[in-house]
């Protein structure tokens, strides 16, 4: 059979690689670690290596990836870390054994569905710090809730707190805010009169503290993803090189269906692109240019690829079209060649989600 592209190449033994060094890292530390799965779409056959690898749960935005996963083993502890919703209350006691919360409507909804089950349902109460997106903003409300949960909601366990950072204000994170989160964490514990078992630091960006050994004794749980499964952020963005961690875990295929010498700046007056956004372009003259036939659809925006070639460079796209130059690229490429790309985040997210993306998990 012939090939179809986009094709995104998977590779299985690398995650597993990679899930172990970050295990290894953090468990050195005192830290366990829940390996979450969403940024690849929660494909099951790519997940198992986080389990594989020695993450004590996998976690996920979506419930029904972890339904996916708890339907094929079981014995998978699994965490929620969106904050759930009121209406999928009775899903998450059945599928998720912790999630992340920062409502009382939605634990008492948690609480009434883990009764009508006959099941405790773990929760880690939410911490804002300054990023803005979920959590108490107080400590004082975090206090009052934790002990409400530990009081009254009997088929709830409060398992611990946690924080996030950095998804959508831009905070980093640093030993300041989280000995605040270990402090907090402390002052539960008084009001609750017991030892939490929780104190969940963050995502992937938390373990450059880790790896800088400036991570606050205290903070003993991580939720890392694109840490583990893609490892682009952390040597990219946050110059923080972990010995060990692959940084090609996925690499994106699409096949040339054009290559010419065009201009650089579009000719005519200007408006907007497909997308209604108002572009500039750099003029540098006519260029060898190829059209590669996977677009926006597939991969949300070119600038989270990076062509393997250094020589070529994406230069733009639209929904079905990705435009690379590849008038610096010394082999000789044709119609029907193969291109291939590393990706970032958003590039990993909408690849192994899109249908249209011919997804294959190499095992060797
Ligand atoms: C997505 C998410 C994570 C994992 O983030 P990565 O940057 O992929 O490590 C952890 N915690 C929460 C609450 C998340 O939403």
């Amino acid at each position: 059979m012939t090939k179809r592209y986009p094709r995104l190449t998977i590779k299985y033994q690398q995650i597993l690689e990679n899930t172990r060094v970050v295990n290894e890292l953090c468990k050195a530390r005192g830290i366990a670690v829940t390996g979450v799965v969403k940024g690849f779409n929660g494909l099951p056959e790519v997940a198992m290596a986080l389990d594989e690898g020695g993450c004590v749960h996998l976690g996920s935005s979506r419930i029904g990836q972890l339904e996916e996963l708890k339907a094929r083993d079981p014995l998978i502890r699994t965490m929620m870390v969106r904050i759930p919703m009121v209406s999928e209350a009775e899903a998450m006691v059945a599928s998720a054994d912790i999630s992340l919360n920062s409502e009382r409507d939605t634990l008492m909804a948690l609480n009434e569905a883990a009764m009508a089950n006959e099941k405790v349902h773990s929760v880690i109460l939410m911490v804002d710090l300054g990023d803005l997106r979920e959590g108490f903003m107080t400590v004082e409300e975090l206090i009052e809730v934790a002990v409400w949960v530990e009081k009254d909601l009997s088929y709830i366990h409060l398992m611990g707190i946690g924080t996030n950072v950095g998804c959508y204000g831009s905070v980093k994170p640093t030993p300041l805010n989280m000995g605040q989160l270990v402090a907090m964490a402390r002052q539960v514990e008084m009001a609750i009169g017991r030892e939490l078992e929780i104190v969940s630091g963050g995502a992937t960006s938390s373990l450059t503290l880790v790896a800088r050994g400036e991570m606050p004794q205290g903070v003993n749980h991580l939720r890392i993803g694109e840490g583990i499964s893609l490892n682009r952020d952390l040597p990219m963005l946050w110059d923080c090189h972990i010995q060990g961690l692959h940084q090609d875990n996925f690499i994106l295929e699409g096949e040339i269906v054009e290559i010419k010498d065009k201009p650089t700046h579009p000719l005519g007056e200007l408006f907007v692109d497909a997308f209604g956004n108002r572009n500039t372009y750099e003029d540098r003259g006519i260029r060898k240019r190829a059209l590669v036939a996977m677009g926006r659809q597939d991969f949300l925006d070119h600038t989270a690829l990076e062509s393997v070639e250094p020589a070529i460079e994406v230069v733009g796209s639209s929904s079905d079209h990705l435009i690379v130059d590849i008038e610096n690229f010394q082999g000789k490429l044709k119609v029907g060649d193969i291109l291939g790309f590393h990706l970032y985040y958003g590039a990993m997210l909408f690849t192994t989600g899109s249908p249209y993306v011919e997804k294959i998990v190499v095992r060797e």
